[in-house]
């Protein structure tokens, strides 16, 4: 099943194997922002793993890997319980996928709300890490890590030091409360300055630029994360109180009338067509943005209907990552097969 792990005799023994093999990779990945292999040989694994899954579901237990959001709470940081639960994202890795996806989405609103048009919400998928805001009556109170999704680690001091995260929110009627989440990052400018500081001062250079924004923001001293060149594009909203959105695309107008810094990139469509030009668009184009991405993801935009969809333990059944084909691949894992 792996290159550590010898297969063994039993399907119950090669699932735990690899699931362990999956749980060991995350937590280099989460919790050591090291990660032991690229994340196509990850995607392989773990899609591995679903596929053993789809073929023997009594394998599946409550903390198997598919089961969580994949991340760690370190010791070295205090424990965050997030106001509402922050989730993965469902991946799919072709456009054959993307379509049965869709079309699975579009089959569950007609039953849910017959004759609605649905919009798409298409946004890049920044390639950062995932960090979740709290603002009472305006002000930044808290900021933590994902986590496991439903405990982060307290990250507000490191936080603070972020200048396109402002402190305070403009304008009137702020909500008593409010959880937003978005993705911290490094531009791919100031990471390659970043680099060769590294160099230059006879360190490592950082492996890429979610590495270099996960390790910065994870630091117990913030004055060395005021030295990283972290930027934020929210993408998203958990508890809230007090705030009247009908839409994802009209709660980013919101936020963004508040100070806080929304992406320029994304688009409401009306058509699954458009989608996918917006995909074909931003692939071509992958590399003349101002951050790294991984892929698109696509959002149903309307909240009525995100909360009639809802979510599984891991994931919304609202949104979906399109991943585009890895650029290079270490193929070490890649002769792995699942016995079954
Ligand atoms: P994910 O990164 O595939 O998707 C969920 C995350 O996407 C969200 O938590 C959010 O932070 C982020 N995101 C970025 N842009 C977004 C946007 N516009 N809207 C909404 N969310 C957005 O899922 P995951 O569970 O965080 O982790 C899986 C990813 O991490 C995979 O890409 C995998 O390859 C990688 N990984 C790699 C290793 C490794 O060893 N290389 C280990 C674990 C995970």
């Amino acid at each position: 099943v792996s290159t550590d792990t010898p297969p063994s005799g039993g399907l119950r023994e090669e699932y735990e194997a690899l699931s362990d093999q999956v749980r060991k990779y995350r937590f280099a990945y989460y919790n050591e922002d090291a990660p032991l292999v690229s994340d196509a040989e990850f995607d392989e694994l773990y899609r591995r793993l679903e596929e053993l899954e789809a073929l023997h579901p009594e394998l599946v237990t409550n903390d198997s890997p598919t089961q969580e959001v994949g991340g760690e709470v370190s010791a070295a940081f205090a424990p965050v319980e997030h106001l509402s639960r922050m989730y993965s994202l469902e991946d799919v890795f072709s456009l054959d996928e993307l379509d049965a996806w869709v079309k699975r989405a579009e089959a569950s609103i007609a039953s849910i709300a017959p004759g609605s048009k649905v919009q798409w919400l298409t946004e890049l998928k920044i390639d950062g890490l995932a960090v979740n805001l709290l603002y009472r009556n305006g002000e930044l109170v808290r900021a933590a890590t994902r986590g496991d999704g439903t405990t982060g680690e307290d990250i507000t001091h490191n936080v603070l030091t972020i200048a396109s995260i402002p402190r305070r929110l403009k304008g009137e009627n702020l909500p008593a409360e409010v959880e937003i989440r978005g993705e911290v990052f490094i531009p791919s400018k100031e990471f390659a300055r970043l680099n060769e500081t590294m160099v230059e001062a006879g360190k490592a250079p950082f492996a890429n630029p979610r590495n270099a924004a996960a390790g910065s923001l994870r630091q117990k001293d913030p004055s060395v994360t005021a030295q990283r060149p972290l930027s934020m594009y929210v993408h998203g909203i958990g508890a809230r109180e007090g705030l009247s959105a009908a839409s994802q695309s009209e709660t980013y107008e919101l936020l963004k009338a508040w100070g806080l810094p929304t992406s320029p990139y994304y688009k409401v469509l009306d058509t699954y067509q458009e989608v996918l030009e917006f995909i074909a668009h931003n692939g071509e184009h992958r590399h003349d943005l101002a951050h790294e991405i991984d892929g698109i993801v696509v959002k149903v935009d309307d909240f009525a209907l995100q909360r009639a969809l809802g979510h599984t333990s891991r994931v919304p059944r609202w949104s979906v990552a399109y991943k585009y084909p890895p650029e290079e691949v270490n193929t070490k894992l890649l002769d792995i097969r699942v016995n079954v």
